[in-house]
Order: structure tokens, then sequence, then C-alpha cells
């Protein structure tokens, strides 16, 4: 028998955030089917009924009409939609007449389901590298320094002169990157570096959390954990006295 999740839960999570714009979404869709074609997973699919957006949004009125009694099996068949159906483009709401915004809602039960426990675990993996370390790959404050540092002397060969600022107040441009750069490539960072150089730009990096400028906790709707790395920046940037930040992701 498949497991039973606490439909109280379920309900804690969703009625604070049923806001008057979702439900007016949920119960204006006239089912024209004008969003089908919009949608690559349907047209990728054989035009598979089931891969229209507004039928991906059925399950968000199915949870709140049984009032949050699910079990587990079902809540799978969301996951399946909301992650493997589904990446969240808006395109379909482009199209709509009514101008109903598919992807909100997708996110919705994305982030409804993290708070359940359930995600893929390559993101819950990287959510929790975020609250650790303030980047998706736990890349520690000594090793992006020592990395950025080594960048600047293996580059500076190469074109003389050439520097990688860090926490330089009041630089132009505060530059952030993928943390897969510093781990797996930072010849990107030298690439990039050599670009500023040349172009006599007055930029830095940040030393400390914020400079890593993915955001995957988003993905997971777990907006907390997305607003803490959106902040982390926002405060380097602050600190630093900067006019821009560059986010290259
Ligand atoms: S979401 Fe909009 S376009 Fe799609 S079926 Fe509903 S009303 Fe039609
Ligand atoms: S937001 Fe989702 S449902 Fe809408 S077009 Fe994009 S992938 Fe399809």
């Amino acid at each position: 028998m498949s497991e039973e999740i606490s439909a109280k839960k379920i309900m804690d999570f969703l009625k604070p955030r049923m806001n008057a714009r979702f439900k007016t979404w949920l119960n204006i869709c006239a089912h024209c089917a004008l969003c089908a074609d919009t949608c690559h997973f349907y047209l990728a699919n054989d035009r598979d009924p089931k891969m229209i957006p507004a039928y991906k949004v059925t399950f968000l009125k199915d949870i709140l009409r049984k009032k949050g009694k699910v079990d587990r099996e079902y809540l799978q068949k969301v996951y399946d939609t909301v992650y493997h159906e589904c990446n969240l483009c808006r395109r379909c709401a482009l199209f709509c007449p009514f101008g109903i915004d598919i992807a909100l809602m997708i996110g919705l039960l994305r982030s409804l389901l993290f708070s359940l426990g359930i995600a893929p675990e390559g993101l819950k993996a990287a959510i929790e590298n975020y609250r650790a370390t303030g980047n998706q790959m736990a890349v520690s404050e000594e090793d992006w320094v020592d990395t950025l540092e080594w960048c600047e002397e293996e580059t500076a060969d190469e074109l003389v002169g050439l520097k990688i600022p860090i926490d330089k107040k009041g630089a132009k441009i505060m530059y952030t990157v993928n943390a897969r750069e510093p781990k797996f490539y930072p010849q990107d960072i030298m690439e990039v570096a050599k670009i500023f150089h040349v172009a006599g730009e007055d930029w830095t990096l940040p030393s400390k959390e914020g400079w890593d400028d993915t955001n995957l906790a988003m993905f997971c709707g777990d907006m907390e954990t997305a607003r803490k790395v959106v902040e982390n920046t926002f405060k380097r940037a602050d600190e630093l006295g900067v006019q821009q930040v560059a986010v290259t992701e």
C-alpha cells in the first residue's frame, strides 16, 4: 500500500501560497489548448495530451480538491510531471489568451514537493552546499582564493601585468562565476581575465560567498535558500561599492 503523506502538512503549505492570482488562473482556464503547441514537451512527445501545459497543473487543482489527501505514489506522478515534463520556460504563458502562467504553478508544485523532502538528489545536494558554503560545489573560501591567485599567475605568463583583482573596493564591475568554474574549469576564469585585461576594465571578484551566480535552489522551489544566494551577491556588491554585477550563468 502506498505511503500516506500528511494532508495537513500539504494544506498548511499550499493555503498561504494560493493567492488570488493562482486561484483565478485555476478557475478561468478555458481548456482551449491554445497553449499546447507552444510546449516543446508536447511537440516532442507526439502531441501527447498529458503534455499540454494546462493539463500539467491539474495536479494542483486535484490536490486542493482532495484537501491534501494524497499518497506518495500520487506525489511521484506529480514529481515526474513537474521535473520531467516542464522546464519552467514560461513560453505557454505568452500564448495563453488569459495570460495564465503555467510555469509559476509548476514552480509551486515543485516547492510543495521540496517541503515534503521530494526533489532530485543532485539538487538536494547542491542546496546543502549552498547552505553550508554559499556555493553549489562546496568550494571553500581558501580554495576559491587560491584558485584565483593561481589563475592570475598562470595567465600573467601570457599577458604581462594581468591581474585578477580580489575584493577591490570601488571597482566598476563585480564579476561572478558558475561554481563549477573554480572546481572544474578554471581556464574559463583565465579567459575572462584576459578579456577584462585587454579591454582595460575595472573589475573585481569577491573573496567571500556571493561569487557563485548559479541558483539551483530556485529550481527546487526552495525559495529561502534561493533568496539567501541572491542576497549574498547583493551584500558583496554593496560592501565593495561596485557599480555593476556581471552574471555569466
Ligand atoms: S492555460 Fe490558457 S491557453 Fe492553455 S488551455 Fe488554459 S486558457 Fe487555454
Ligand atoms: S513552461 Fe512548461 S508547460 Fe509551459 S511551455 Fe514551457 S515547458 Fe511547456
